[in-house]
Formats: C-alpha cells, structure tokens, sequence
C-alpha cells in the first residue's frame, strides 16, 4: 500500500465510550459512540482527519491559499480555515447563504480565524467557486482548492486509516452509524474496512442526497482512493449502505426527529450532538432502533463526526429553545 503524505496534528485515537443509559432507554441493542467531535482543530469534528492529509498535498504543491466552500454553517470551512491559520495559509471561503443573516455558530468562527469569506447561492457555487480561484491565481496567491466536504481521493484517506484506528483500538461493533454527505467519510471507512479487516455494517444516514446518487458518488470516491493507494480491492453491492428515510425538510432544516435526538444525548449521556448532522444520523438511529432493524445481539457504534458549533448558529438556538417546553 502506498504511503501518503500526512500532518499529524489531530488528537488521536478519539475516545470511544459506552452510551450505557441510551442503551438502557432503547432496551435492544448496546450502544457506542466514537468521539470524532473531539479531534481537536477549532472545536474538532470529522474534517480533522482529512485536512492532515489535504494540508500534506496543499503544502507539496507549494500552495498558499486553501479555497473551499460551503453552507453558511459549514463546519468543513471552520475547520480549513483553522487549518489555514495555524499552518500558514490564506484562506478564501465561498459560502451559501444570506450575507445578512445574523453572524454566530460556525459563521462566527469563520471570521475569528480571519478567513476571507465570498457570499455565494446554491445556483452560483460552482462558478463562484472557479472565479475565486481564478483570481487568487491571477494574484499570485496560488490557491490550493480543497472540494466541498473534503472529499476527494486524499480527504478520503483520513477515513481509511479512522477504520484502522477503531479496529486497533479493539472494537468490533456489528454497525457503524454516522451522517454521510459528501460522502468522504463513508468511502473513507468502507474502503478501510476492505484494508483493514472490518466485517460489520457501515451505515450511513444521508442529510443532503437521495440513495442511489450518493451511493454512486461514494462508490467512485472509494475506487480512485484505491488506486491512488495502489490496492486492489472488489466491492459488493451491500457494502456501500445508505438510509435516506431521513432527510426531512431538506439540508440544514431543522426539525422535531432532531431536535429530540439533540435532547435524548444530551440529557441521557451528557453528550452534545448537531442539528445539521449527527442530529439527523442519531434520530435515525434511534427509528431504526424501535423498528427492530439493530436486535439485542448487537452492538452500535455511533461514529460522532461534530458539527456542535452549529448549536449556536442564531437560526437554531431558538429552535433549540424548544426543547424545554
Ligand atoms: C461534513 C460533515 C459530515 C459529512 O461527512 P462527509 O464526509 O461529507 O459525508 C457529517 N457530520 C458533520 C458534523 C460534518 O461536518
């Protein structure tokens, strides 16, 4: 297998810890969560693990700018541009959404950190996104484009060797659940359990996409980062699993199945989860636990992968509020 360049500088191994009382209100299975919301790097979160080897590459090619994109709440750009400051690089952030909205949660964070931010729409990111690189070349300020979620064939390794790091650690959990978006991180373990030797199920809950289109991305993510690695590897038809029965309103809506899975962690293993993300992924979970799908002789490992700065994004802490009627 091919070595890749990589800076170490996420705090690994992340813990894994047993949600005991969760386990004991859902009456099934046992359940695990692997704290990926404590890698450290401005607030932590699953961006951590493939900005070290994103940053690696930036830094080979000589790059000075990381250019990136993203939703308004974008924990990715948080995270690339915290990259960015503490390894020297400018940073320019295409982002979706409304200039005028309130400035908190991740958004905040953003300009703490001194990013450099372009407002953009869903419609526009794309050429936005080629102009703001376009420009930054022209200006000598040789841009690094680092795509949206990270993922691509080297934000993916962080992934593969996130796998490796579980199996060492010597859990074997029957299902992994976690959100999937871009879909780097679930290439990322499928592939490393492939390498690694990883024969439970890898369940991703999708927050943005339908199945079969995020299937298909996810497959082709999987096999470039194989050749890229130089292996070798056969995929089954299963083994890239999606649920989509809980995109509700759409990205970054909020709503009751969240918002109560929010309250669920919080107030029975004193756990933070996210609106956007792992707040989707673990209300699914939970459904998924009372439809029978996970039985007493499993065991769930809930991959957290972050996104808890979102909880103090102004669009959803009024939401939040609910929670205490
Ligand atoms: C980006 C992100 C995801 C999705 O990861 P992908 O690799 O894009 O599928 C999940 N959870 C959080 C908190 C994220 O920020």
């Amino acid at each position: 297998m091919k070595q890749i360049p990589r800076i170490r500088f996420a705090h690994l191994p992340t813990p894994v810890e047993p949600m005991e009382n969760l386990s004991k209100l859902l009456q099934r299975s046992s359940f695990l969560v692997k704290r990926d919301d404590q890698t450290g790097l401005a607030f932590g979160g699953n961006k951590t693990r493939k900005l070290e080897f994103l940053i690696a590459e930036a830094k080979a090619q000589g790059a000075k700018t990381l250019i990136t994109a993203g939703a308004i709440q974008s924990n990715h750009c948080r995270q690339t541009a915290a990259a960015a400051a503490r390894f020297g690089f400018e940073c320019i952030l295409v982002l979706m959404g409304d200039p005028m909205e309130k400035v908190s949660g991740n958004l905040l964070l953003d300009h703490l950190l001194g990013a450099e931010i372009i407002w953009s729409s869903h419609e526009q990111l794309d050429s936005d996104l080629k102009k703001a690189y376009d420009s930054a070349s022209k200006e000598g300020r040789k841009p690094f484009l680092i795509p949206f979620g990270g993922s691509n064939p080297i934000g993916v390794l962080g992934y593969v060797y996130g796998m490796k790091e579980l199996i060492e650690q010597g859990h074997r959990p029957t299902w992994i659940v976690f959100p999937t978006a871009s879909g780097g991180t679930q290439a990322g373990l499928v592939l490393g359990a492939k390498l690694f030797g990883y024969r439970g199920r890898i369940l991703g809950i999708s927050i943005i996409e339908k199945r079969e289109l995020l299937a298909e991305q996810i497959r082709k993510l999987i096999e470039a980062t194989a050749d890229s690695l130089e292996v070798k590897i056969k995929l089954e038809e299963d083994d890239i699993l999606i649920n989509d029965d809980y995109l509700g309103g759409g990205y970054g809506v909020v709503g009751e199945p969240e918002l109560e899975a929010i309250q669920k962690l919080a107030r029975t293993e004193g756990l933070f989860i996210d609106p956007v993300y792992t707040g989707r992924a673990a209300a699914g979970m939970i459904d998924l636990t009372r439809k029978g799908i996970f039985t007493h002789d499993d065991s769930v490992l809930f991959w957290h992968t972050g996104g808890t700065p979102s909880i103090f994004a102004d669009k959803y802490t009024h939401l939040m509020l609910k929670i205490f009627d």
